[in-house]
């Protein structure tokens, strides 16, 4: 990568910033000719997977702990249960609270499986949300698919599950989130569950299924385990993201807000601000997102904060954030400066696999960076010595010296072979 052909020896920060910014701004125009409008932050969908798929489970049956666990536990699998004191619950919440402790999630159901309403809607909730600090409870899914009392539903819930084939497109805002369906299997359709992870694969969509027991001699709304063991099966040879109904549809709704953000291009520092779309979201939303180099600079050199704390690039150049934070900041790091060719010489530098010696004429602080700008380590170096500089690191590392009086120089070193 031209970062690392270019960086032979050490250069001076003044002028190659100079020219480095300059050229920047020749090559504006066509880069953004070429590249399309996106904009200055994109979301990846479906958490960078092609399609994804939420499983639901209905009713907290009796079926349901015995012969499903084990199936999703084994596959690493997280589902979604939609609760009311209809079935197992509340006599069996102990063992309903070690589901959600593992992860799965629990949703409102209405405490007593009719149209929702105020009272049965938030007493389901007030209940879930007193068993463990781990549940949520923010989804609902309508008893009888009946999409009914949606303004009762929407004071809880930042999303409910309506009944139908809809699936959902990345870039297409739903009309209704208090109707985002999920298709009803049962023994007569069981293989329409695995049509769905394909359709969600080759569409680059989310579906969702809808399943009620997970037993031998299954009604008319329920699957066998050998049926229910395909489905997710398929899913996982997929590749799907599998996750649950909240996570899926909490990534997806923030990335509307996410992706609209506004930042000018320049040199900063950005401190970007958004509001949530709907006052029942998760308490924590983890997105991967991307910024777009014509607006901040490459990712080596750039700095992306949020709560005074540094987030540090993924290999494939995102950002995973915490969007509920409502902000972050972005800056530029003096990394970027390596680029032009040496023109300040005098230091020497030689790596070992554990860190640095360096040896050099002035007084002078050193400084080491990974090339997306997080601090490894400094040491001081006196007139005429020489120091040590260990850093974990085995990737490029960014030296900048810094003299006495502030002039300052960098070089990047490439990994030890
Ligand atoms: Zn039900």
């Amino acid at each position: 990568m031209a970062l690392e052909a270019a960086s032979a020896g050490w250069v001076s920060e003044k002028g190659s910033f100079m020219s480095a910014f300059t050229s920047h701004k020749a090559i504006l125009p066509f880069l953004l000719a070429s590249a399309g409008i996106a904009g200055p932050i994109t979301t990846v969908p479906w958490n960078g997977h092609t399609g994804a798929v939420s499983f639901t489970y209905d009713d907290a049956r009796n079926s349901q702990i015995p012969n499903l666990l084990p199936q999703l536990d084994g596959l690493g699998i997280k589902a979604t249960f939609f609760i009311t004191n209809m079935y197992s619950f509340p006599s069996k919440s102990s063992e309903w609270i070690e589901v959600a402790k593992k992860g799965h999630e629990l949703a409102n159901h209405t405490s007593n499986h009719n149209t929702p309403t105020s009272d049965n809607v938030r007493t389901m909730a007030t209940t879930l949300r007193g068993l463990n600090p781990v549940v949520e409870a923010l989804t609902l899914a309508y008893p009888n698919c009946t999409v009914s009392g949606t303004s009762a539903v929407e004071a809880e819930n930042f999303m409910a599950r309506g009944c139908g084939q809809t699936t959902y497109a990345w870039n297409k805002q739903p009309s209704d989130w208090m109707n985002i369906q999920g298709l009803i299997l049962g023994p007569s359709s069981a293989g329409n569950g695995v049509t769905m992870m394909n359709t969600a694969k080759n569409n680059n969509a989310w579906v969702t299924t809808i399943v009620h027991d997970v037993a031998n001699s299954p009604d008319q709304y329920s699957l066998t385990p050998a049926d229910n063991k395909k489905m997710l099966d398929q899913a996982v040879a997929n590749k799907l993201w599998i996750a649950t109904y909240q996570d899926v549809g909490a990534y997806y709704r923030a990335h509307f807000t996410m992706d609209n953000v506004n930042a000018s291009a320049g040199n900063g520092p950005w401190d970007l601000k958004w509001t949530s779309p709907h006052p029942k979201m998760p308490r924590k939303v983890l997105l991967k997102v991307k910024l777009d180099a014509n607006t901040f600079g490459a990712a080596n050199s750039i700095k992306v904060m949020q709560n005074n704390q540094e987030i540090t690039p993924e290999s494939d150049g995102s950002y995973t954030i915490d969007f509920m934070l409502l902000g972050m900041k972005v800056t530029k790091v003096p990394v970027g400066v390596a680029r032009e060719r040496s023109r300040l010489e005098g230091f020497q530098v030689r790596r070992d696999g554990r860190g640095f010696d360096v040896e050099g004429p002035d007084a002078a602080r050193i400084d080491a960076w990974t090339l997306s700008g997080k601090h490894l380590g400094a040491t001081d170096l006196s007139e005429g010595g020489k120091a040590r500089l260990d850093v974990e690191a085995s990737s490029s590392v960014l030296l900048v010296a810094t003299r006495a009086g502030g002039a300052r120089s960098s070089q990047v070193v490439g990994p030890v072979h």
